[in-house]
């Protein structure tokens, strides 16, 4: 099959969570499996300067309403970098210090547009766009109104996180090139403003999300945030997602201070232990050490653990958490880190190098999401032997097993309700796991050999590609 994988962020040119990642290992995985796929990103400033690429378009137009934009294309690998230096020549991908970047709904429309436009002069053809969260929410809208595209190829939007929905002001129906006929509730329109994950949903002919506990979630309840009506009409598969075990593999991992795998875990996470205590002037290697890694958010109760911290401690653990995002959250963080020199170390940054470190030195990896549509973080930490700790929701709950002393198959610990009680009583139940030292051993096992490959996910996207379901809006 040839497909366009159409992306705002794919590893290893551009990342900033979890959506890079799955768009890497999708384009990977589909060409690996036989099918022609293609992906296309814009073309940020970092990709200018830590990548090879060629340039192999120049002086390309594209009319978004009344605007004409010009561009470049350039190429590695399959991958193609749509290139305006106005809209991505910027060191950030979405906003800056002060935000995100105002001309937002601009920026992606362009892109969009010049995605489709493209697509003949490279000669790719392809049968499907398969395109990811609101930033490319408007690709199967133009797709679908203008006729003078390739009307044969069909979309398939992927919801990574229906929080973020792209939603701009009623003024921005003129920047994105959409008529005044669209700005109603069968169309872009949302409570008095557009958005363009709705744009996404209503015009692509299938909709997935990451795991099948979100996709109900999200049709079902009020996780959806207010397109659950939508969603739930037009239908949603979950996809659970899977990780790359060539790139998060303890046994070859380069940044690791030793590698390992499943048969030497003891020694192996022993010795990455005492170096991640060093390296972050941790004093006693002794103590079970959790790790945190991800954004600051709401949605990722980094409130609930900096509401339980100093407990935390009391309990006898050490923390070590690495993120950036909510500034209220990081300096609660970091004032908590001030009163418990030696017990808690908080690292503020996007550091790939020191994620690895954490994954392979702590014993536990602490996730108390308030929602997790799959959650790429606690699989990796699973293959590190870094036992999961999560809250019951989304992906997590398809990916975690419940530890209980009369079972020998759980894969982690898992609580319900989203406060410090409940995070608490559950840390309690893996303090004294970890203590047990065969049950320890088992549950590190576990959780190393499970194996969450893209296999299976690919031939379900696959499907779904070849599924009749087109889209019939009039
Ligand atoms: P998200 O909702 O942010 O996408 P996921 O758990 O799905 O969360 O994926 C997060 C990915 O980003 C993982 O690969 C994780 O290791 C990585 N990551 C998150 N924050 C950081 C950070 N501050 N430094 C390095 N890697 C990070």
């Amino acid at each position: 099959m040839r497909i366009a994988m159409v992306a705002p962020e794919a590893v290893p040119y551009a990342k900033t969570g979890g959506l890079a990642d799955v768009v890497g290992a999708l384009q990977r995985g589909m060409n690996i499996k036989g099918h022609d796929c293609s992906m296309f990103l814009p073309c940020y400033e970092r990709i200018q300067n830590n990548h090879d690429i060629k340039q192999i378009l120049s002086g390309l137009r594209v009319n978004v309403g009344d605007r004409t934009y010009y561009y470049n294309v350039f190429s590695l690998d399959g991958a193609y970098f749509i290139a305006n230096d106005f809209f991505f020549n910027r060191s950030g991908l979405y906003g800056d210090s002060r935000g995100d970047f105002p001309d937002n709904a601009e920026r992606f429309a362009f892109f969009c547009k010049a995605v489709l436009q493209t697509q003949s002069t490279l000669g790719i053809d392809p049968e499907i766009y398969h395109v990811h969260d609101w930033q490319t929410g408007l690709l199967p809208f133009y797709l679908y109104q203008e006729s003078s595209y390739e009307h044969d190829a069909r979309s398939v939007l992927t919801i990574h996180n229906a929080g973020y929905q792209g939603v701009f002001p009623p003024s921005a129906m003129t920047s994105i090139g959409a008529s005044k006929e669209h700005f109603g509730i069968d169309s872009l329109e949302f409570h008095g403003n557009i958005s363009l994950l709705k744009a996404g949903i209503v015009y692509s002919d299938s909709v997935t999300t990451v795991s099948p506990t979100y996709a109900r979630e999200i049709t079902e309840t009020s996780l959806g945030y207010g397109l659950e009506g939508l969603l739930s009409a037009k239908g949603v598969k979950g996809i659970l997602n899977g990780i790359d075990y060539d790139l998060w593999d303890p046994s070859t991992d380069t940044s690791i201070h030793i590698n390992y795998d499943v048969g030497k875990r003891s020694k192996g996470k022993s010795a990455c232990k005492k170096h991640l205590c060093k390296i972050l002037d941790m004093n006693d290697p002794a103590l079970p050490v959790i790790g945190v890694i991800g954004r600051f958010s709401w949605q990722k109760g980094y409130d609930i653990i900096a509401g339980s911290l100093t407990k935390i401690i009391s309990m006898g653990f050490n923390v070590v958490i690495l993120g950036s995002g909510d500034l209220e959250i990081e300096r609660s963080l970091r004032d908590i880190a001030v009163k418990f020199p030696g017990r808690v170390s908080v690292n503020i940054g996007f550091n790939d190098a020191l994620a690895r470190n954490i994954y392979a030195g702590s014993d536990l990896f602490l996730m108390p999401s308030r929602y997790e549509p799959c959650g790429l973080a606690q699989m990796i930490a699973m293959s590190y032997g870094s036992i999961p700790v999560v809250r019951h929701t989304g992906g997590l709950a398809d990916t975690i097993k419940d530890h209980r002393p009369s079972r020998s198959s759980g894969t982690g610990f898992i609580f319900r309700k989203d406060d410090s009680i409940s995070l608490l009583r559950c840390l309690g139940r893996a303090l004294k796991a970890y203590n047990d030292r065969t049950v320890w051993q088992r549950l590190t096992k576990n959780s190393m050999m499970k194996r969450f490959t893209w296999d299976y996910a690919i031939d379900q996207y696959i499907d779904v590609y070849s599924s009749e379901n087109r889209v019939s809006m009039n």
